[in-house]
C-alpha cells in the first residue's frame, strides 16, 4: 500500500442535488489543507463555518469544516470533512481545489482500506460497512450494523484463540516423542478438539443465516418453458422486469429481482426453464438454472393444472437442500379458485400470475420461509465467509479422524494450522493483495 502516505479525497455523499454534500479527506496533508480553507487552524472535531474559496480568492461555497485529528478518526489518520451545498458543481470545483492544496484522488473504499490497514477496524468489519451501505431490508442493515459493531469478529476471535490453544498444546507433544502417543490419547485433547467442532458449526450456521440477511433470502423459479415463471416474477416485483412472450424458451438468461416483504429481503431469479434443448443459447440458460439452483435457499416449481402431472418429475431435480414449492399457475383458465395445500411435506399453491389472484398467498410463504430461515440472526455475513468456515470445519474433521485412528500428531498439527489460516482470513488477519483489492474496489468511492 505504497499510497498509503498520500492525501485522499473524494465526495462522500451521493451524486445528484441535494440539501447537503460532503467532502472528506484523509492524510497527512488534511491539517494544512484545512488551514488554508480555513484561513487559521481547526480546532479538533469542531464545527466550523468556513468560506470556501478557490486558488484565486473566488468565493466556491459556504459551509462546514471539521478537523479530526490521527488517530482518533475513521482512517486513522488526519481526516477532515467538508459540507457544503449539495450540488454535483460546487462539489466538484471544492474536490479541485482541495486537490490543488495537496489531495489526490481516492479509490473505491479507500477510506475504509486505511481504516483496516491502520488497525481501525478488521476486514469481516469493513465488508460490513459496504453491507450496511447496500443493505435492502431492515433486517439486513441491522445485521451489517451489528457485524460492523464486531459481532461476528468477536465469535471469530474467540474461535481463532481455542483453535490457538489447542494447536500449541498439540505441537508440544510431538516435540517429546516418548510421551506423544500418550498425550494425544488424553481424553481432554479430544474433547477440546469436539469442543471446536461444535462451536464452529454453530458459527457456521449463523454465518449462512448471517449471508441470507444481507443477500437475500434465495428463491428460484423453476418450470417449463411458459409456464408462466416471467410472469410471476414480474407480479411479485410489481414491475415489468422480465420479458414475458408466448413463444416458448425466452428466457435465456437468469432474471433476478430483490425484494424487502415487511422488511424480509429476498432475491428472486427466474431461470430458463429446465429441458433438453438444441439451442446452444438456451442450453446455455438451461446450464445456468441449474447453477442458481446449487445455491438457491427454495426453488419454486411452476406449472398450470394442465401439466402439472408431467411437470411434477422435475420436483426430483431440484436440491434436497432447499425448500421446495409448488405453484399451480393459471388457474384463471382452469376455473380453480386460489388455495393452498401440503402434500408430502411440499407447500403447493394454486394462482394466477396474470390476474394476481392467489399471489398473496405465495407472498406470505416466502415471506415466513425467508423469515423463519434467518430466525434471530445476530449479524451479516458473506459467502467468502462462509467458505472460509467450511474450510476450517474440513480441516478440523481431517484432525479429528487422525488423532483417533492413528494419533498422527504431526497430521493434526498441520490441519490445525491450516484452519487457522483460513479463520484469520475471515477477520483479515491473513490476507493477501489480491483478497483486499477485490474487497475494497467492491466499495463506493467516499467510503
Ligand atoms: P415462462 O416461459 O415460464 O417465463 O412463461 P411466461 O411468463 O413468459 O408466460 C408464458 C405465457 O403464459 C404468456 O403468454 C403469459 O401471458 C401466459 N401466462 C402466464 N401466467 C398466466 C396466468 O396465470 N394465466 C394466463 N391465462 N396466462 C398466463
Ligand atoms: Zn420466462
Amino acid at each position: 500500500m505504497s499510497r498509503n502516505t498520500d492525501t485522499i479525497a473524494a465526495i462522500a455523499s451521493a451524486p445528484g442535488a441535494a440539501g447537503v454534500g460532503v467532502l472528506r479527506v484523509s492524510g497527512p496533508a488534511a491539517p494544512a489543507i484545512a488551514q488554508a480553507l480555513l484561513g487559521r487552524a481547526p480546532q479538533p472535531r469542531h464545527a466550523h463555518f468556513a468560506a470556501f474559496r478557490d486558488g484565486a480568492g473566488e468565493l466556491i461555497d459556504r459551509g462546514l469544516l471539521l478537523h479530526f485529528p490521527a488517530p482518533a478518526s475513521y482512517t486513522g489518520e488526519h481526516v477532515l470533512e467538508l459540507q457544503g451545498h449539495g450540488s454535483a458543481v460546487l462539489l466538484d470545483a471544492l474536490l479541485r481545489r482541495v486537490c490543488e492544496l495537496g489531495a489526490q484522488l481516492a479509490r473505491p473504499g479507500e477510506f475504509t482500506e486505511r481504516a483496516f490497514l491502520n488497525g481501525k477496524l478488521d476486514l469481516a468489519q469493513a465488508e460490513a460497512v459496504a453491507d450496511l451501505i447496500a443493505a435492502r431490508s431492515q433486517a439486513g442493515a441491522r445485521a451489517a450494523l451489528r457485524s460492523m459493531e464486531g459481532v461476528f469478529s468477536r465469535k471469530v476471535d474467540a474461535l481463532l484463540q481455542a483453535l490457538i490453544a489447542l494447536r500449541v498444546h498439540i505441537e508440544a507433544a510431538i516435540d517429546f516423542p516418548e510421551e506423544e502417543i500418550d498425550f494425544l490419547a488424553d481424553p481432554a485433547v479430544t474433547a477440546q478438539l469436539d469442543n471446536l467442532r461444535a462451536e464452529l458449526t454453530g458459527l457456521l450456521r449463523e454465518a449462512q443465516r448471517g449471508v441470507r440477511l444481507n443477500d437475500g433470502f434465495k428463491v428460484v423459479i423453476v418450470g417449463r418453458p411458459n409456464a408462466g415463471k416471467s410472469s410471476l416474477l414480474n407480479a411479485l416485483a410489481g414491475c415489468e422486469r422480465a420479458i414475458v412472450t408466448a413463444i416458448p424458451g425466452t428466457t435465456r438468461d437468469v432474471l433476478r429481482e430483490n425484494l424487502s416483504l415487511d422488511g424480509v429481503a429476498l432475491e428472486l431469479a427466474d431461470t430458463a426453464g429446465l429441458r433438453e434443448t438444441q439451442d446452444e443459447v438456451e442450453r446455455e440458460g438451461v446450464r445456468r438454472a441449474h447453477g442458481e439452483l446449487a445455491r438457491a435457499d427454495a426453488a419454486l416449481l411452476v406449472t398450470d393444472a394442465v401439466h402439472a402431472g408431467a411437470d411434477l418429475a422435475l420436483l426430483d431435480a431440484l436440491p434436497a437442500g432447499a425448500e421446495r414449492l409448488v405453484l399451480i399457475n393459471k388457474i384463471d383458465l382452469a376455473h380453480a379458485t386460489p388455495h393452498t395445500e401440503i402434500r408430502d411435506g411440499i407447500r403447493w399453491l394454486w394462482a394466477s400470475a396474470k390476474t394476481g389472484e392467489g399471489l398473496d398467498a405465495v407472498r406470505e410463504h416466502l415471506k415466513q420461509l425467508a423469515g423463519a430461515s434467518v430466525g434471530e440472526g445476530a449479524f451479516s455475513a458473506r459467502r467468502r465467509h462462509v467458505i472460509a468456515l467450511e474450510d476450517v470445519r474440513a480441516h478440523l474433521d481431517h484432525a479429528a479422524t487422525v488423532l483417533a485412528t492413528s494419533r498422527a500428531g504431526e497430521l493434526a498439527a498441520e490441519d490445525l494450522r491450516q484452519a487457522q489460516h483460513a479463520l484469520g482470513e475471515i477477520t483479515g488477519a491473513y490476507t493477501s493483495d489480491d483478497l483486499l483489492g477485490a474487497i475494497f474496489s467492491s466499495f463506493c468511492i467516499g467510503k
